[in-house]
């Protein structure tokens, strides 16, 4: 939740009426944030039917021109949301807005139709035969399967004359219960009516949770339970304890608010530079993939960034891109950080960001292919055509440019990449820590590099053998889980006993609570969006070093995600 001027927790608007004949219920989840909220609770609709596989009454003609009124109906509402979203969102709903108008999709349609199908079926058809089609080739465009069917759901509830899908209206702010968001409806959110996001399913890296950290949104996900939780009841939604209390009672109503009021006023206090409350720096820097996220960093505080995705410049990108294209756009991204901290990764392709001058398209099993060094090492003249964009780039600026190299995960990729990253004039080299191996070997890896950056996001993904993007295996991907700490507290170690200094630069650093367990297990500096960065900041300035190796001892030690997330919980509300 933000600190924003006007409430939008639904927490200082006075009395709140708490329904005190129901006994109050608690639900356990995973809290995204810190925030706090409190108010009536909506459910998303139910799902529209899946239109039946009938003859239609009306003639092919008719019934081909419902449809194609309807996707351009759609395309149009999509796109007009999307220019009133602006940002991420913006992006999202152009993208699904293409879908809708697709020429191909509506050949398809089109076809179906003239066989004698319904609108509502011919489209639900089409979309489905694309979408199985893009499931088929996993990875990112895997991951759009999902897009397509939230397009399908809309153009077909226009046909059948249905509400559209999605987050329903109200005229008072409310907290959003549902199984789980569509992309486009987190992206949309009406930040001024939902006060709160409540789902039953999706992981901590789940998109839900992703946008809902990216655009300040209170959210508890995977909540167990939540399926119960009727329109209209009273809820009460703890980000920070990952708790949802149903029918809450006074007292935990006003418990909250006092934590919620700590928080905003911990929040302001805490400026500057990132450090315990016993100095301990701890600098906080930015993930970035564009030049308007490197904007957004320097505007939320970044003291620079810890991970540049310079994959996502060239995601669509046929051929590689030439040294001075590569040299402009990083030379307007490193201006923005005078005398910061830049940490360049170099183009980390494959799986789900697929480069079509660097992955193999053939890979039956992407994810574990050959991807991000072992892509580049295979096509060195692109490695080397950076590292030249880099080092000219990083020359015309005043930024303090390092490099990393992403999926690494042996001692001699290491040395691989810092050797030819010095001999381009590149003085700083380090790795990603996001394969296990990689882990297991700090002690053989630090000594080979200049810093090490552990990427939670893929460390978790292949210490479970759970693809992060998928929904039946997101449980899994959890980095409070100590089978994933272990493996930090190995390279905190390491980093520590070869005075090479250790960042987070995946999704874990932006928890809050997560971030000081991280600082415990030997991170000397945290990476987020730049959304998380005052949250991180203002939960640092609550600890000291000695609390946060505590607390980490605390996690390391615990059986599972969910008992290692309670007991630092615990212990951190007894010392509150
Ligand atoms: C990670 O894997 O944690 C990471 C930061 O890299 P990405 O999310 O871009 O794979
Ligand atoms: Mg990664």
């Amino acid at each position: 939740m933000s600190a924003a001027s006007h409430d939008t927790t639904g927490l200082s608007t006075g009395h709140v009426e708490t329904g005190a004949e129901e006994a109050p219920v608690a639900l356990r989840g995973v809290g995204v944030g810190r925030g706090v909220a409190i108010g009536p609770a909506l459910r998303m609709p139910d799902p529209i039917p899946e239109p039946r596989d009938e003859v239609s009454r009306r003639a092919p003609d008719e019934e081909a021109e419902r449809a194609r009124t309807a996707l351009a109906a759609t395309a149009d509402e999509l796109r007009t949301r999307g220019a009133v979203a602006g940002g991420t969102g913006g992006e999202i709903l152009d993208a699904l807005a293409m879908m809708a108008d697709d020429p191909s999709l509506l050949a398809d349609v089109e076809s179906r139709a003239a066989a004698g199908a319904t609108a509502e079926y011919a489209v639900h058809a089409a979309f489905g035969a694309f979408r199985d089609m893009l499931a088929g080739l996993g990875g990112y465009m895997g991951e759009r399967a999902g897009d397509l069917d939230d397009v399908s759901r809309r153009v077909v509830a226009r046909i059948m004359g249905l509400p559209t899908p999605g987050v329903p209206e109200s005229d008072r702010p409310f907290v959003l219960v549902a199984r789980d968001l569509a992309p486009a409806d987190t992206a949309m959110l009406d930040l001024d009516q939902v006060l709160a996001l409540v789902t039953s399913d999706g992981g901590p890296t789940s998109h839900t949770a992703i946008l809902a950290r990216e655009k300040g949104i209170t959210a508890i996900v995977g909540v167990t339970g939540a399926e119960a939780i009727r329109a209209g009841e009273l809820v009460l939604v703890d980000a920070a304890l990952g708790l949802v209390t149903v029918h809450p009672d006074d007292a935990t109503v006003s418990a909250a608010r006092s934590r919620e009021a700590a928080r905003i006023a911990a929040r302001s206090h805490a400026e500057g530079p990132g450090r315990l409350a016993d100095g301990h720096a701890v600098p906080l820097l930015a993930n970035i993939g564009s030049l308007e996220s490197a904007r957004e960093a320097v505007a939320r505080g970044a003291e620079g960034v810890g991970l540049f995705r310079t994959e996502v410049l060239f995601l669509d990108a046929e051929n590689a891109p030439s040294v001075a294209d590569q040299q402009r756009q990083y030379r307007e991204v490193f201006q923005l950080f005078p005398q910061r901290k830049v940490v360049v990764r170099v183009l980390d392709a494959g799986a789900d960001k697929p480069l079509a001058f660097l992955t193999d398209q053939n890979e039956e099993n992407p994810a574990l292919g050959r991807r991000g060094l072992r892509a580049l090492a295979a096509h060195e003249h692109v490695l080397r055509d950076q590292l030249t964009a880099l080092a000219a780039a990083a020359a015309e600026s005043e930024a303090e440019v390092q490099v990393m190299a992403p999926m690494v995960s042996t001692a001699g990729e290491a040395h691989y990449f810092r050797e030819l990253a010095h001999e381009h004039g590149i003085a700083t080299a380090g790795v990603m820590v996001e394969v296990p191996s990689c882990a297991i070997l700090a002690d053989h890896v630090a000594p080979k590099v200049d810093f090490m950056s552990i990427g939670t996001n893929d460390l978790t993904q292949y210490t479970f053998a759970a693809d992060r993007l998928l929904g039946t295996v997101a449980g899994f991907q959890d980095p409070w889980h100590p089978a994933v700490l272990r493996l930090i507290q190995l390279v905190g170690r390491a980093g520590a006993e070869n005075q090479v200094p250790v960042g987070i630069c995946g999704e874990a650093a932006a928890d809050p609570l997560l971030a000081v367990v991280l600082v415990g297990l030997g991170a000397t500096s945290l990476s987020m969006s730049p959304s998380s960065i005052a949250d991180v900041r203002a939960e640092l300035a609550l600890r000291t070093l000695d609390d946060a190796r505590r607390l980490a001892a605390l996690a390391v030690s615990a059986e599972s995600a969910e008992t290692a997330r309670q007991a630092v919980i615990d212990a951190t509300a007894a010392s509150a």
